[in-house]
């Protein structure tokens, strides 16, 4: 009983005091989403680059934050830049690994396929958008598919590591889809030429876990 009592304490106490982040399980192993995306790029990016971020977004927080990632992202501007640029690096990469699939769906859901074609005209012409706002993306950044907060769907783009949930960027939104455009996400395999990444990153985007981020999103 003593025991528990301890352990519940200390469990307690680590939930309500500290924040430590931890890399999230892949759902798929490295080499199943060859060929779009080719192991050797999958590992080091997995297990070291997003690595990377989070030991060093842990090392900046120290033990005393007790703020969830969104809630880093969401007041970024007060943070020094260490922190926006590994809590941006934990949060962009843990989205990516989600909307990447081995047996991806390539249609979205009834209500995101309405809104998509409602604005853009066709899946396709979304598509060829964010494939094109990418290969224009001067440097290091993502791609974006958010929600606004009036609900509409807008492609964006952010550099090095932000995104649309944090308070200083132009284009705020949730995102339902993100699409990684720095060099260490492609360059082993298709070198210089971006769009041809770009082109063939839509083999491995799963509609599926982007319509139910879509779904969420306007519930909440
Ligand atoms: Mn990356």
């Amino acid at each position: 009983m003593k025991n528990f009592l301890l352990l519940s304490l200390l469990l307690t106490t680590s939930l309500s005091f500290s924040q430590n982040f931890s890399l999230p399980k892949l759902a798929y192993s490295y080499n199943q989403l060859e060929p779009t995306i080719d192991s050797v790029t999958m590992r080091i990016h997995y297990s070291k680059h997003h690595q990377a971020y989070i030991t060093n977004l842990n090392k900046a927080l120290g033990t005393s934050n007790t703020k969830s990632l969104v809630e880093i992202l969401s007041t970024i501007s007060t943070q020094p830049a260490v922190v926006r640029n590994n809590a941006g690096g934990h949060y962009n990469h843990t989205l990516f690994w989600e909307v990447l699939s081995p047996k991806p769906s390539k249609t979205p859901n009834e209500a995101l396929l309405a809104q998509i074609n409602k604005q853009f005209g066709s899946l396709d012409s979304l598509q060829k958008s964010m494939t094109l706002a990418g290969t224009g993306l001067f440097g290091s950044g993502w791609v974006w598919l958010i929600v606004t907060p009036t609900n509409e769907l807008k492609i964006t783009t952010t550099s090095n590591q932000d995104n649309p949930l944090m308070d200083l960027v132009t284009d705020k939104g949730t995102p339902i889809l993100a699409i990684d455009v720095w060099e260490h996400a492609y360059y082993l395999k298709y070198q210089n030429k971006r769009a041809d990444y770009l082109k063939n990153i839509w083999n491995v985007i799963d509609w599926k876990a982007v319509s139910e981020k879509y779904t969420a999103t306007l519930k909440n």
